[in-house]
C-alpha cells in the first residue's frame, strides 16, 4: 500500500500552484493527519463539527481547519473560535448564527456560499437567485463578522464526465456573476478526489481531497 506521505505527494505535482488543497481528513485518526501534515499539509477539511473541534485541540496550531459538511446552526459556537472557513453556508439564518458567534470571539470568519449545480435533489445549496437575492440584501451588509469569499459546489454522484463538467462549469459561470455584486469572492470550491482535475480544469481554486489522501473511509 502506498503511504500517505507517497500519495500527497503525488497529487500535489496535479495541483497547479493558484489551486488550494484542503485535506478532506473526516473519519481519520489524527495520526493520519499528523502524516500529512509532516509533509508540509496545513488545510485540514472535516465534516462534523465536534469531529472537528477535537482533532483542533489536539494538533498543532498552524493548520487551518475547514468546514465543509453541512452545518447546524446551534453547533456554530463549537468552531467559532479557530474555523479558518465554512464551506458549506446555504443560508442567511446560518449567516447571522456564524457572525452572532464571530462576534463573541472578535474574529471575522470566511464563508463559502454553497450552490446547488447538481441534477439530485439530495445535495444541498442555494439557487444563484437566492445567493444573489443574500448578498444583495441590507442584513447581508449589516454582518460585520462574516466574510463571504467565494462559493462552493459539489457535482453528481455519477460516472458521467460530461454531466460533472457541464455541473463544474456552471458554478464557475454562476461565480462570475454573483462576482460582478460581489468583488471580493475569490475561492470556488469543487473537485474531490475523483474528479479534482476536471473540477481545475473548469476553474477550480481550491479542491477538496479525502480518499485519494488518506484511503477509503469506513
Ligand atoms: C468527503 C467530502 C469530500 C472528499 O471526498 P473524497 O471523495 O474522499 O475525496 C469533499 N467534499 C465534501 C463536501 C465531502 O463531504
Amino acid at each position: 500500500m502506498m503511504s500517505i506521505k507517497t500519495k500527497l505527494s503525488q497529487i500535489k505535482t496535479q495541483i497547479p500552484d493558484h489551486v488550494t488543497l484542503v485535506a478532506v481528513s473526516k473519519t481519520k485518526p489524527v495520526e493520519d493527519l499528523m502524516q500529512a501534515y509532516d509533509c508540509g499539509q496545513r488545510i485540514f477539511g472535516e465534516n462534523k463539527i465536534q469531529e472537528m473541534a477535537e482533532k483542533y485541540q489536539g494538533m498543532p496550531k498552524d493548520i487551518q481547519w475547514h468546514m465543509i459538511g453541512n452545518v447546524q446552526r446551534n453547533k456554530v459556537k463549537y468552531m467559532a473560535s479557530f474555523v479558518d472557513l465554512i464551506h458549506g453556508v446555504d443560508s442567511l439564518k446560518l449567516l447571522n448564527e456564524i457572525n452572532k458567534q464571530a462576534e463573541k470571539h472578535q474574529r471575522i470568519i470566511n464563508c463559502l456560499i454553497q450552490l446547488k449545480i447538481a441534477q439530485e435533489d439530495t445535495k444541498f445549496g442555494m439557487s444563484l437567485e437566492d445567493a444573489h437575492t443574500l448578498i444583495a440584501s441590507e442584513s447581508f451588509k449589516n454582518l460585520k463578522n462574516v466574510a463571504v469569499v467565494g462559493v462552493m459546489g459539489m457535482a453528481s454522484f455519477t460516472d458521467n464526465t460530461i454531466q460533472i463538467e457541464k455541473e463544474f462549469k456552471t458554478l464557475k459561470g454562476n461565480f462570475d456573476k454573483l462576482k460582478e455584486i460581489a468583488s471580493n469572492l475569490k475561492i470556488i470550491s469543487m473537485g474531490m478526489s475523483g474528479d479534482y482535475t476536471l473540477a481545475i480544469e473548469s476553474g477550480s481554486t481550491m479542491v477538496r481531497v479525502g480518499s485519494s489522501i488518506f484511503g477509503t473511509r469506513n
